[in-house]
């Protein structure tokens, strides 16, 4: 089991973690909602975790335009 991270918005990939760290409880996962982890954390059939985060570049476009998240929807 290993866990992925990517952009939820430009989807680069941001990097990967072994199964050694990927414990659920250290990467704060149990701190989320159910909702939240819903919504952020996929299972693929290999049983590795894919979770949605934001890069820094999209972190920056959505800073410096506050309007920008309306789009969102369009992006995903
Ligand atoms: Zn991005």
């Amino acid at each position: 089991m290993a866990i992925h991270y990517q952009c939820r918005h430009c989807r680069t990939k941001l990097g990967s973690l072994s199964d050694r760290a990927a414990d659920s409880e250290q990467l704060g996962f149990h701190s989320l909602t159910e909702d939240e982890q819903h919504k952020m954390i996929r299972y693929d059939t290999k049983g590795d975790i894919h979770v949605d985060v934001i890069c820094e570049d999209c972190e920056q476009t959505l800073a410096e335009n506050p309007d920008y998240h309306q789009y969102e929807s369009f992006l995903q």
